[in-house]
């Protein structure tokens, strides 16, 4: 592997910023996908790293005027067993504390799982169904920028984001979801451990008088991003649980969800299992059981 030319650790956020607008600058975070993507040589190695697992405010989660923010470089592990994110966003705790193996989630960042930009990252899915938006901090002539950017808008493709060059996403916000919602996120692969989903499915729903009133649904793996289920969603809304409304949901992911063929599973399994998923879960919320 060739050797980095430049490392840069900064501590504060500002020196962070400055350092990564030198051109041809790569952020490293835990290495858990730039790391094995240089080693095997999918990526040429980086000539200037920034590592920014030091920088100050970039690590734990906090409230700030009503909303949940995660830090972005807070580990996985962290997130799976944070007290406010088990009681307020179960969902993402539970995604975050199936990502790979422990070893991994000591050292994989949330940061990291969304700017990856794999259509298989776990989190992405349960922040779509919290309507989490992401702040993403760069260098002015005068100081420093930041645009918040909402989550279903980040993604562009299989390893694209949004994020311009020298731009470093700080960190995920959400307001904590109702009480009385219900909430589910599952993935489905062919070993419980490390294992990246061949499909992964999340609903978040509020019934009012035995109908939906309000949902948002979320596929991975199975698109060229993170995908927002809409086409189930507006199945959904303003219909009772009952049999003919979860089947018709569970086609329009079917139709919605654009799965490829690869080592893990075939185009068309990915669509079959989608369907179930979802319909499985919507049962389950029809029956009033909790996520
Ligand atoms: C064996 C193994 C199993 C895995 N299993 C899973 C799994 O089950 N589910 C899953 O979702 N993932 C899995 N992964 C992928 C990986 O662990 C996660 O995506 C992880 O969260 C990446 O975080 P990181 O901090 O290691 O990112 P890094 O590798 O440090 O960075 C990833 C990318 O994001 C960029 N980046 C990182 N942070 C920022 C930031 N704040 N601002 C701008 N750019 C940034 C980097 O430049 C790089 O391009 C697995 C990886 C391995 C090696």
């Amino acid at each position: 592997m060739p050797a980095i030319k430049k490392y840069l650790a900064p501590k504060a956020l500002e020196d962070l910023i400055r350092d990564a607008s030198t051109e041809g600058a790569t952020i490293l975070a835990g290495g858990t996908d730039l790391l094995p993507r240089w080693s095997r040589g999918l990526t040429p190695v980086a000539e200037v790293v920034i590592d920014i697992k030091r920088v100050a405010g970039l690590n734990g989660v906090s409230r700030v005027n009503g909303e949940i923010c995660i830090g972005a470089c807070t580990p996985v592990c962290d997130i799976a067993k944070d007290p406010t994110i088990r009681k307020e966003a179960p969902v993402l705790a539970e995604a975050a504390g199936r990502i790979a193996c422990p070893q991994i989630r000591n050292r994989a960042t949330l940061g990291g799982n969304l700017c990856n930009a794999s259509p298989a990252a776990d989190t992405a899915i349960p922040l779509i169904l919290l309507e989490a938006v992401v702040d993403l901090a760069s260098a002015t002539t005068d100081g420093t920028t930041v645009r918040e950017v909402p989550i279903t808008e980040f993604f562009r493709g299989p390893g694209a984001t949004v994020l311009a060059p020298g731009e470093i996403l700080t960190r995920v916000r959400f307001k904590p979801p109702a009480g009385g919602m219900f909430a589910a996120w599952d993935k489905f692969g062919t070993r419980p451990a490390m294992e990246i989903a061949v499909a992964s499915v999340g609903v978040a729903l509020k019934i009012e008088a035995g109908k939906a009133s309000w949902a948002r649904i979320g596929y991975g793996s199975v698109a060229p991003v993170p995908l927002r289920g809409r086409a189930a969603e507006a199945e959904l809304v303003g219909k009772p649980l009952t049999p003919q409304t979860i089947g018709k949901c569970a086609a329009a992911a079917r139709d919605q969800i654009e799965p490829i063929t690869d080592v893990r599973a075939s185009a068309a399994y990915r669509r079959e299992i989608v369907g179930v998923m979802l319909r499985r879960m919507l049962e389950r919320a029809g029956s009033g059981r909790k996520g």
